[in-house]
């Protein structure tokens, strides 16, 4: 998504602050990013949407929007592959009425599929929903999450994928899931250099994602996540190397905490970055 500078804010409302004054309250501790967790229901009273959109514009918030779980682009079930699409659009709608841009969803899973088809029902999927979007004139783009799990549509190459060969398609790139997918693979700074570099390569940018980040823990398999924990546990990936490299690229990032202390952690996420920030003397 457009994006003036590099922003940070919670995965939904802050845990410190009522709903009521969720907005004010991210200014006040200085976040001016939130994703709004559509994830089991799509808001669809105007009321709210409208005052969504006020608040969050009034306190300068950047928003995204987490379209619901249940969606599957590559289910062996017709009726259930329609759903998806229609909660993709439903999703879209809801986003532009708040004033989201960028709509995060999970592809899905392969369904018993190679990765390979089930990758291009996914992308034949998307790009009819797209239509519809253009059609109806909603402001928003489409992100499919990397994922979490071996069995889950949406590694990075799926989802740069889905970008290159489709409008409107940014994906949200989550470094926990891209961790654990694959067994606990961001050890340190090259490795999340080797992934910024194929997302630039592939691409053309870095600027406009959508990052999820939080430390997380693996199943015992060592593959695919299990919870997430705070920054600091231990459990990794380590955020530090990451907000350097931010730095060095300059990039313009909406960058999501998906911590359980979620506002509380976005707020030391700024602070590492903007710490690499002021040494830089920028
Ligand atoms: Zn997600």
């Amino acid at each position: 998504m457009k994006l003036d500078r590099t922003r940070f804010g919670p995965a939904g409302y802050p845990i410190d602050a009522p709903k009521e004054k969720a907005f004010s309250y991210l200014k006040e501790i200085g976040l001016d990013a939130m994703e709004y967790q559509a994830v089991r229901a799509i808001p669809k009273n105007e009321k709210l949407l409208g005052w969504i959109k006020e608040e969050a514009s009034e306190n300068d918030i950047a928003l995204s929007l987490h379209a619901p779980y249940a969606i599957n682009l590559a289910s062996a079930d017709g009726g259930k592959r329609k759903a998806s699409l229609e909660r993709i659009l439903k999703s879209a709608i809801a986003a532009d009425r708040m004033g989201a841009k960028h709509i995060t969803f999970h592809p899905g899973y392969y369904s018993g599929l190679s990765p390979d088809e089930a990758l291009k029902i996914a992308i034949k999927g998307l790009s009819s929903v797209i239509q519809e979007i253009k059609d109806q004139g909603l402001d928003v783009e489409l992100g499919p999450e990397t994922t979490g799990k071996p069995s889950q549509l949406g590694s990075l190459d799926e989802v740069l994928k889905m970008a290159e060969d489709l409008d409107m398609v940014v994906p949200t790139i989550d470094f926990a899931h891209i961790h654990v997918r694959d067994g606990g693979i961001i050890k340190g700074r090259e490795d999340y250099e080797r992934i910024l570099e194929e997302i630039e390569r592939r691409l053309g940018s870095l600027d406009g994602l959508v990052i999820h980040f939080t430390e997380v823990e693996a199943t015992k398999t060592g593959y695919g996540e299990k919870m997430h924990h705070e920054l600091g546990s231990g459990y990794g990936p380590d955020f530090d190397p990451l907000a350097q490299l931010m730095v060095e690229h300059d990039v313009k990032w909406l960058v999501i905490s998906e911590s359980p202390i979620l506002e509380r952690d976005s707020v030391k996420m700024k602070n590492i970055y903007e710490s690499y920030l002021r040494n830089r003397g920028g």
